[in-house]
């Protein structure tokens, strides 16, 4: 009996010193619309797949070093918004005036800390600006002109705006302004046509923003989201996005949330900071409040999009009320999952 008892403490010592190793997750997002298997040709689907392997299994890999969960963050987010396929970076969307103004933000569970940039027009990731905010300057957001400023100053990345031109965007811009019944403005001066990936890119829509939310080793969640923001935006228009709180949260008191979809809605309902406080309050599981925030709350005010979360003790969600979301979840010991469409898991 003793001995038996004694197997048993020592069982559980090691499971749970087992338990007790740190764990880590992420989570990728690379818009939500209408993405439908009709939609999509097999190479576009195969595209958009390759993309969401790669980017989920490099911050998977920094994760798996040991890295932060912001450097998981970056390091993925850097990858989507370098690719034409995604709206942030090049293959943004375009303003109503043929602009590119890139809105993004980060924010860091474990301290609280944020940064954002809003309207952002020669940055080559926006993401790593919206880190230089939060570690380098003494302020939580920055836009427009004085963000590209601060963008030079502080050693981001510098490009002319014709890096984020595609001809795909371009031809969702004049498709939207003919429907708005609104001039077509000319092409960004060295706008570069033809680049077979950006050729691939679908239209989801207006959407197509990106996010990625990390939990590392050390037990702290971070959350990332970097957008172009929607076609044909006028008058400075800034989505959820770069908004903590609504596109974008993260505390290790509860979970870490990316949002995409008609930024309007999600900034009304603070969504990203919504599915977070019914974790800590009402002690929901992570599913359950993004559910809860997206299907019921989202929905009933008429809103569209998804939202993807980690929580710090490995939990992980995602849920969309579109057709589809482009997402993909990775976690220590566990199989990459990659997903489009509604009817796969
Ligand atoms: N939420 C973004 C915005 O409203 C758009 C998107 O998710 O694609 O700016």
């Amino acid at each position: 009996m003793r001995t038996f008892a004694l197997a048993v403490v020592l069982a559980s010592f090691v499971t749970g010193s087992a338990m007790a190793q740190p764990k880590w997750a992420i989570v990728v997002h690379g818009g939500a619309g209408v993405i439908e298997r009709a939609d999509l040709t097999p190479e576009q689907e195969a595209a958009y797949r390759a993309a969401l392997t790669k980017v989920t299994e490099a911050g998977g890999e920094v994760l798996a070093k040991g890295g932060s969960a912001l450097d998981a963050i970056e390091a993925a987010i850097h990858l989507l918004e370098d690719d034409p396929l995604f709206n942030s970076g090049r293959g943004a969307v375009f303003t109503a005036e043929g602009r590119n103004e890139l809105d993004a933000s980060i924010m860091d569970g474990a301290t609280l800390k944020a940064g954002a940039v809003a309207g952002v027009t020669r940055t080559r990731h926006p993401i790593s600006l919206a880190r230089a905010v939060m570690e380098k300057s003494p302020h939580v957001m920055l836009m427009g002109a004085g963000a590209d400023t601060f963008s030079r100053e502080s050693g981001a990345e510098q490009v002319e705006p014709a890096y984020f031109f595609t001809e795909r965007r371009w031809r969702s811009l004049e498709k939207f302004l003919a429907e708005q019944k609104l001039p077509v403005p000319s092409r960004p001066t060295g706008a570069v046509v033809a680049d077979e990936a950006a050729a691939l890119a679908h239209d989801e829509g207006k959407y197509g923003t990106v996010g990625v939310v990390a939990l590392d080793q050390a037990g702290h969640v971070a959350a990332g989201t970097s957008t172009g923001g929607t076609t044909g935006k006028r008058w400075g228009r800034v989505g959820d996005s770069p908004i903590i709180g609504a596109g974008n949260y993260a505390s290790d008191a509860s979970c870490a949330v990316s949002a995409t979809g008609t930024g309007e809605y999600f900034i009304r309902l603070t969504v990203a900071r919504e599915v977070c406080a019914l974790v800590e309050h009402k002690g929901l599981s992570l599913q359950a409040a993004a559910d809860e925030v997206i299907q019921t709350k989202l929905t009933a005010l008429g809103g569209d999009g998804g939202v993807i979360a980690v929580a710090p003790d490995g939990q992980m969600a995602w849920s969309y009320n579109t057709s589809g979301m482009y997402r993909a979840r990775l976690a220590a010991g566990e199989p990459l999952s990659v997903g489009i469409y509604k009817d796969e898991p």
